[in-house]
């Protein structure tokens, strides 16, 4: 950053750039972003005008302001590049929104780098987590009325309505979406095939713990208890999410399963059918389905030749259950993403005779400690909800860019390692053009692995290692190897991944409606995550997923959108 920027204080050359873009946007200039009711990336000049022209007569942003109460400006260094970072606040025909602006120097001239913006809140339909509870009721002592309990039973049966929208999921996705879309008032029923809230984690391997830190992973409304550990583990999460779901007052019905889903386009609603545990069915109206279906929820199970012929056990990663049930025993965990290492280190410590692990494609690996550095943003001195702003205003190519510059970094820290495991002929990558995990999870949901140990013991000869193209076939005792020998295994382990949410729901829309959805997960042309917490080629059909701090933040990005054609605002 070169003078004009130092010697100017931070807040001067916000509030002067901010002064200078107000009255452009006020003269009908085009500047730069506005409110398009969906995720959009825009970069240079003329394509900025164009999209930003017809948007700024439509939403009429005014009253343009540092944000009050938040992080003042402040120099900042993104991806590598020195910048003034500032929050700023305005008003539209629809209600109050944020903006992140960036600001490096030209020719010693403040210019905008990035600049982002988005609707906090509709007006007159505030979200009563800020302060003002929608719920008038003070549940006085109403001898002879109806008590709050009364009133819960009333709304979770769903005996003489249906729900605006229907949830499909009630893992952390489908709990977030619910919350959001309940405070902001829209009647909302989310249901799960499974028995208890949570149970999606709780039938991962005995051994699952996160891999990001607690203080990344909060709910919104209600954050974690301070006393947790760094790492939650998944059976104390599963339990969270009951708690969540019960706190938040949330309409949900377990054992329930969303069989077929058709949409009626004249009427703007669909018709579900949902069978719930006793065999019956419900047929429902909503105008909304959310799919909260998970990413990690069909196994992929590919078929590997001479598998069927295994005289042993094979389990899918997702259904591995504990290592204790094989000790003594030999494995072969095919997969070394994320559950493969956890599998396979799972089966080794708890006295498998013999595991070996089976890579199909080069991995990612990083260890956990290095794994954190995307999260660096929550370590400075900022609040909460700063960082989730802030977390969100990166364009594609910036985001890129930090994200290669941490992927070498933590390839640097965790050199040894990396070294020790390329001297045992483990293939390694860093991702496509050195851009590390987060965006691999991103494109692809996994193809890493956090190192909690499994790496070291490869390192170390504890667990075997083969390459999948060394096989010439599965048999009846194991893998026959193209050199003849056969790796011997009582039970083989699929860590294999799974498909994707749009492959998930495919049987329940049919063909002509999943088709018409479009893309779902992975970057589109302009750098956002396709039909994922924006509008898809199927009007009221929506999708939400991802980690812990994905789901927290787009849930609100989502929920926004719903709300706002419930209330007619957009079509
Ligand atoms: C091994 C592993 C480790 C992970 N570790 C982390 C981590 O450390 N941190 C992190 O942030 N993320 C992690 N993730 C990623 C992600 O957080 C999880 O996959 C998480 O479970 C996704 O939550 P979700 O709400 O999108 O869906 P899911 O948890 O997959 O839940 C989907 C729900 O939808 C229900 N459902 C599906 N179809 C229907 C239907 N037709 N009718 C009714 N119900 C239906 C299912 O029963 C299920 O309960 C991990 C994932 C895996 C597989």
């Amino acid at each position: 950053m070169d003078s004009i920027l130092i010697d100017t204080s931070a807040k001067t050359t916000a509030e002067s750039w901010l002064g200078e873009f107000a009255a452009a946007l006020a003269s009908g200039n085009p500047a730069l972003l506005a409110l398009t009711w969906n995720l959009h990336t825009t970069s240079g000049a003329p394509a900025i005008a164009q999209r930003v022209v017809p948007a700024v007569a439509r939403m009429a942003p005014r009253g343009l302001t540092l944000a009050a109460g938040r992080t003042p400006p402040r120099p900042v260094r993104r991806a590598g590049t020195d910048a003034i970072e500032a929050i700023f606040t305005f008003e539209t025909t629809v209600g109050p929104c944020n903006g992140v602006l960036r600001l490096v120097s030209e020719g010693g001239k403040p210019r905008a780098w990035t600049l982002m913006t988005a609707l906090d809140e509709i007006r007159g339909h505030e979200d009563p987590a800020n302060g003002k509870r929608w719920q008038d009721v003070d549940w006085k002592r109403n001898f002879g009325g109806e008590n709050w309990a009364d009133r819960r039973r009333q709304a979770v049966a769903y005996e003489n309505r249906d729900p605006a929208v229907l949830v499909v999921g009630t893992a952390q996705a489908g709990l977030m979406i619910a919350a959001r879309l309940s405070m902001l008032g829209v009647d909302t029923l989310a249901i799960d095939r499974e028995k208890r809230i949570g149970d999606s984690w709780r039938r991962r391997y005995h051994a699952l713990t996160l891999h990001n830190e607690t203080r990344v992973n909060h709910f919104p409304y209600m954050p974690f208890p301070r006393s947790w550990p760094v790492f939650i583990p998944k059976d104390m999460l599963a339990n969270w999410f009951e708690l969540y779901a019960e706190a938040m007052e949330l309409n949900v019905w377990t054992a329930t399963e969303l069989t077929a889903a058709t949409n009626d386009e004249a009427a703007s609603r669909w018709t579900v059918t949902l069978k719930r545990a006793d065999g019956s069915e419900r047929i429902m109206h909503p105008r909304h389905v959310v799919f909260c279906n998970g990413v990690s929820t069909l196994p992929k199970t590919p078929d590997l030749p001479g598998l069927a012929d295994f005289r042993g056990a094979v389990r899918h990663s997702g259904d591995a259950g504990s290592g204790t049930d094989w000790k003594g025993k030999r494995a072969l965990v095919l997969g070394t993403g994320t559950s493969g290492h956890d599998v396979t280190q799972d089966l080794v410590v708890s006295g498998a005779a013999e595991v070996t692990i089976i890579q199909n494609s080069a991995t990612l690996i990083v260890s956990l400690k290095e794994a954190q550095a995307p999260y660096a943003l929550y370590d400075e001195d900022i609040s909460f909800e700063d960082c989730d702003l802030l977390a969100t205003s990166f364009p594609y190519p910036i985001y890129e860019r930090a994200h290669q510059r941490m992927t070498k970094m933590n390839a640097e820290a965790d050199g040894e390692l990396l070294e020790g495991l390329k001297k045992r002929g483990f293939k390694l990558t860093s991702g496509a053009d050195g851009s590390g995990w987060q965006i691999m999870y991103q494109n692809r949901g996994g193809g890493y692995y956090f190192d909690a140990g499994c790496s070291q013991m490869i390192v170390d000869g504890r667990v075997g290692l083969i390459q999948f193209a060394d096989i010439e076939r599965f048999c009846a005792e194991g893998a026959r190897m193209k050199d003849g020998t056969v790796r011997q295994a009582d039970l083989i382990v699929l860590a294999t991944g799974y498909s994707g949410q749009k492959e998930a729901v495919r049987h329940l829309l049919g063909d002509a409606t999943t088709d018409r959805i479009g893309p779902i997960w992975g970057f589109d042309e302009e750098g956002e995550l396709a039909g994922m917490w924006r509008p898809t080629g199927q009007p009221g059909l929506w999708f939400l997923a991802g980690g812990l701090a994905q789901c927290r933040i787009f849930s609100k990005v989502l929920a926004l959108q719903i709300k706002a054609r419930e209330l007619s605002l957009i079509s």
